[in-house]
């Protein structure tokens, strides 16, 4: 069985204040929920939510990662770095991909710095509304799946988002019945580049996922759990969506 898994992503929201009061808030209205629990916060207020949430069951992580231990890379951190302070890292978010132009084989580099660290990493893939328009859904989370795992043996540490980009931030969310076709297909590829470990890795569907649709979503065969962006930064919604797996 898998368990559910429902992480927040932050993006670049926040105060520390806000962070902290923020984390604390999650860890008092998610302890009951029948999942696991995780909140990807901006690079400078790791450390402050981590002393929030020790010892708690919310899990922290960070945005992204540099694939590299160290050397120089101005602005970036590794993942050596961020072992000290959580425990995963969303990488591959569309937004990374549009608009600091994140390729799959970067992705694939950071998926291996984190398995060769102590961070599990979360995997995002999905479509354009081009995309899927123009019936290349499949092709494209085939190309994003196959490059991100290329030469890597699939582990139940990692988690995949099918975020279709057309319903990140934008209000409008895949329905039930599209995000688990999109699932299902990526579990069919998982199992083709790992076998039974396929049925072990959790899926979670991101874009616009709030507590009006977080139920019927996680109602679905193989959606294993949801990445929350906006609603995350609003503790009744992100609790509300924790509540509805
Ligand atoms: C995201 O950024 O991963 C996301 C799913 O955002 P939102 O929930 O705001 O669509």
């Amino acid at each position: 069985m898998r368990r559910p898994f429902i992480a927040g992503n932050w993006k670049m929201h926040t105060t520390e204040a806000d962070a902290v009061a923020l984390a604390a808030a999650v860890r008092e209205q998610t302890a009951a929920a029948a999942c696991d629990v995780a909140v990807c916060v901006p690079f400078p207020h790791l450390g402050p939510v981590r002393e929030a949430l020790r010892g708690g069951h919310v899990r922290l992580g960070a945005q992204d990662v540099h694939w590299e231990p160290k050397g120089a890379f101005t602005g970036e951190v590794s993942a050596p770095m961020l072992e000290d302070y959580c425990q995963l890292v969303i990488i591959g978010h569309s937004e990374r991909r549009q608009y600091f132009c994140e390729t799959d084989e970067w992705v694939n580099r950071k998926l291996r710095a984190l398995l060769a660290s102590r961070l599990d990493p979360i995997v995002c893939i999905g479509e354009t509304l081009d995309q899927r328009r123009a019936g290349e859904t499949e092709a494209v989370l085939e190309r994003q799946l196959r490059g991100a795992l290329a030469g890597i043996e699939p582990s139940a540490r990692i988690t995949i988002a099918y975020e279709p980009v057309w319903a990140i931030g934008t209000g409008e969310t895949a329905t039930p019945e599209q995000a688990q076709e999109a699932c299902a297909f990526v579990r069919r590829i998982l199992r083709e580049l790992g076998g039974p470990v396929a049925d072990a890795i959790r899926i979670q569907y991101g874009g616009s996922v709030n507590p009006a649709n977080a139920a019927a979503l996680l109602a679905q065969p193989d959606i294993d759990g949801a990445l929350v962006g906006g609603a995350s930064l609003d503790v009744a919604q992100f609790a509300a969506i924790c509540a509805a797996v």
